[in-house]
C-alpha cells in the first residue's frame, strides 16, 4: 500500500514510499519542489527548506 498527498505548490499527487516517515523528503514530479512530510494519517507535505535563504525581515 502506498501513501500519497498533495503537493502544496502545484496540487499534484505525490506518492510516498511504503516505509515513509514524518520528516521524509520527497520531490514533486510535477513542479520539482522538495517536500517534507510533516504529518501522517493523513499525510501532509510542506515545502522542504532549501538552501539557506535570506528571508528578509
Ligand atoms: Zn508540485
Amino acid at each position: 500500500m502506498s501513501h500519497s498527498a498533495e503537493c502544496p505548490e502545484c496540487a499534484a499527487k505525490v506518492t510516498l514510499p511504503d516505509d515513509a516517515v514524518v520528516g521524509e523528503i520527497v520531490q514533486c514530479a510535477e513542479c520539482g519542489v522538495e517536500l517534507e512530510a510533516v504529518s501522517q494519517d493523513p499525510w501532509k507535505f510542506a515545502r522542504a527548506p532549501e538552501e539557506e535563504e535570506d528571508w528578509g525581515e
